[in-house]
């Protein structure tokens, strides 16, 4: 499984404001230029598996909840997006819901890519998406050596609040609007294991069990 998968660089993606094209292996919630763990030097992989013991897997039930909508706008909301983008750092990460640190808030972060800022979106709901459709591949951290192929509307407009309470309006396309959807599920529950086909998640569902007994035999 590991070896069909490439971690494409920033200039294999394709312009965001270019013409909409098939994204193939670019991965949700890893960043791009991650090199695999091997190659990580210790303090790097150190902060990283620190950061992965705070999110939450398949089988933690929070993963399967719907998250409430946020009505309070205070400094506890501030602290919980400032540690959930920390954490999204540290674990390599490109998104993460707040349902997936065990946080029932429609909140999540996110920096498709690194040169961009972090973006933090409350309550953030789907206004718009583009019938045209893109399949590429998405990684999950909750999902842990699972990678397929996922299709996705291929620009969406989202409305959303930041976490002052300020409103925002963001027009998103390629990855950006991938993992933007990507998040949105995490806050109702769903994960990428439902958006493929019930042959693609058996031989996921395969790939993940594998990889555990592996870990347990170590
Ligand atoms: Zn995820």
């Amino acid at each position: 499984m590991e070896t069909d998968q490439e971690t494409l660089t920033q200039d294999d993606v394709p312009e965001l404001a270019g013409a909409a094209s098939q994204v193939d292996d670019v991965e949700v919630e890893r960043e791009q230029d991650a090199p695999e763990a091997e190659e990580l030097d210790a303090e790097t992989r150190a902060r990283r598996d620190a950061a992965l013991r705070h999110v939450r897997r398949l089988g933690d039930p929070v993963l399967r909840s719907t998250a409430l909508l946020v009505d309070r706008f205070d400094e506890a909301l501030a602290a919980e997006v400032q540690r959930m983008g920390e954490l999204m750092h540290d674990a390599l990460g490109i998104g993460l819901a707040a349902t997936q640190v065990g946080v029932l808030h429609r909140v999540l972060v996110y920096r498709a890519y690194p040169e961009d800022p972090l973006t933090a979106l409350v309550n953030p709901t789907l206004t718009w998406v583009s019938d045209e459709l893109e399949t590429a591949e998405e990684g999950c951290l909750s999902l842990p050596t699972v990678h397929v192929e996922v299709e996705r509307a291929a620009r969406v407009r989202v409305s959303a609040q930041d976490p002052a309470g300020v409103a925002l309006e963001i027009e998103a396309e390629g990855l950006e609007a991938r993992v933007i959807q990507h998040e949105i599920d995490h806050l109702d529950g769903i994960l990428i294991l439902d958006r493929i086909s019930r042959g693609a998640r058996k031989e996921a569902m395969r790939a993940m069990r594998e990889a555990q007994a592996g870990a347990d035999a170590e």
